[in-house]
């Protein structure tokens, strides 16, 4: 039986191990494994609303151990370090537990056919300080622990603006100067987070947490481009920043940073101090997929042909934010992006050229279709453009309908993961715990 390895169970892997598990794997026609450094997998695109604990990933994260276990699949963990292409096998790192002790040693992982999805993290463009002094949204763990920061920062301040008025005589209760977040890059994620971030004072402030307001809250939005949002037109860029800018938030543009220390941002105009920075501006491939002896680009992207394959292997493919293929013809052609959307498509196509492999099938080529962007700025607005498949145009939504789409993005995940079925009982359960659970993680 033919052996299929994907490694990385993200929005695109996930979604190919889960297709090709119960057409394939359930029917014994191949061997389908999915390997993933980590045991549960949660959709990217919730990472900010981790950070501002509007969602608790205990909840809503999937065990990939009995996910795979109902839907044909054999799920590995580990780490990919290797590949030895020759012999048609792949290399995983030792495994550690927690208290850094050997769980398992280097191992090998043989394949007929390798899928690589290993997606892309924050891109630092070699400043300096970044590792160092900024949290990124790489992970959830990440945004987890960036989650606990934020409240204790909230924590902090609430304490000591408690004391002043405590030990003071005043008519007027001094006010202490806001916790400061910088975030670099106005993107859809920074964006997202920034808006994301006040929802969460709000929610604080609703708590009974005392003396925290809206205003305890200062989020400076740092882009080196002349407007947030570039990738998305301009006039949906100018309404999220005014709704950004009516929160409080303060947006710096053409602003590039140049240096990152303790605390505070170096630009070409001056300081930025912060108490805590987040990095998101742009985002690069794994390191190790340049050391693979692939073709990739500058930003460590596997170079792949229309049909997802790696250029020059008919044995390897690649999907998701750790491909690069150009989209469009040769003058105009530009990168797809890096998005949920784009890896859920590979993955559908991926599943086809897979079966279409084993079957001695010519493959089909990638067609991207752009659905539309949508981008949610928490419980205070949704915008976006959406594709109308009928006049194949673009069109402006906000509000409800905005809300309603942006919702749909993730459901339409969850339904290629769990079925209909189990989805409506996922729906079910989550709209009991809205209303039995507080609105804010507070641990
Ligand atoms: C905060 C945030 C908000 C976003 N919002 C949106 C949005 O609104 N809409 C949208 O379309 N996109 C959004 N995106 C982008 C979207 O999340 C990504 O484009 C998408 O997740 C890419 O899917 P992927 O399968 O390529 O990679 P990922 O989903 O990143 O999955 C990669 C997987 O590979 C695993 N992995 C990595 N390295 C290894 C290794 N060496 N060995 C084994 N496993 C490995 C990881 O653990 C992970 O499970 C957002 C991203 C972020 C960070």
């Amino acid at each position: 039986m033919k052996k299929i390895v994907i490694v990385g169970g993200g929005a695109g892997g996930l979604q190919l191990a889960t297709r090709l598990g119960k057409r394939l794997g359930k029917k014994n026609l191949a061997e389908i494994t999915l390997i993933d450094q980590n045991r549960v997998h949660l959709w990217k695109p919730l990472l900010h609303e981790v950070v501002a604990g509007s969602l608790d990933t205990g909840a809503e994260a999937l065990s990939y151990r009995a996910h795979s276990s109902e839907n044909g699949y054999y799920y590995r963990m580990g780490s990919m370090i290797g590949l030895d292409k020759q012999n048609k096998n792949l290399t995983l790192a030792p495994l550690f537990d927690h208290h850094n002790k050997q769980v398992l040693a280097q191992r090998t992982v043989e394949y007929d056919y390798l899928v690589i999805a290993v997606g892309a993290r924050s891109n630092d463009f070699g400043l300096a300080g970044v590792r160092e002094h900024c949290t990124t949204l790489d992970s959830a763990n990440e945004a987890e622990d960036f989650h606990l920061t934020f409240l204790n920062q909230f924590l902090k301040y609430s304490e000591e603006s408690n004391e002043e008025i405590e030990h003071g005589e005043y008519n007027v209760p001094p006010q202490l100067p806001p916790v400061h977040i910088a975030i670099v890059g106005a993107g859809a994620t920074g964006v997202e987070l920034a808006a994301e971030l006040y929802n969460a004072v709000d929610r604080l402030e609703q708590f009974g947490v005392k003396q925290i307001h809206h205003t305890s809250l200062q989020v400076t939005l740092i882009e080196a481009f002349e407007r947030i949002l570039p990738a998305l037109p301009i006039a949906l860029a100018s309404k999220a920043q005014k709704a950004l800018e009516q929160q409080g938030v303060r947006i710096l543009t053409q602003t590039m940073v140049k240096d990152i220390q303790s605390q505070k941002l170096i630009t070409a105009d001056g300081e930025i101090k912060a108490d805590l920075i987040v990095w998101a501006a742009g985002v690069k491939a794994p390191q190790f997929l340049s050391q693979l002896g692939l073709p990739t680009n500058r930003i460590h992207q596997l170079e792949i042909d229309s049909c997802l394959n790696v250029k020059g292997e008919d044995a390897i493919f690649a999907i998701g934010d750790c491909a690069c293929l150009l989209n469009g013809d040769d003058k105009t052609a530009r990168p797809i992006p890096p998005t949920a959307q784009a890896a859920s498509q590979m993955a559908a196509l991926c599943t086809y050229n897979l079966q279409a492999k084993l079957n001695g099938q010519p493959l089909k080529p990638f067609a991207y279709n752009d659905h539309g962007t949508l981008i949610s700025l928490s419980r205070f607005q949704t915008l976006g453009n959406l594709l109308d498949e009928l006049f194949k145009k673009h069109w402006m939504v906000e509000g409800k309908f905005a809300q309603w789409a942006y919702a749909s993005l993730y459901r339409q995940h969850q339904m290629t993961l769990h079925g209909g079925w189990k989805l409506f009982w996922i729906l079910l359960g989550s709209f009991i715990e809205k209303r039995v659970k507080p609105k804010l993680k507070l641990y």
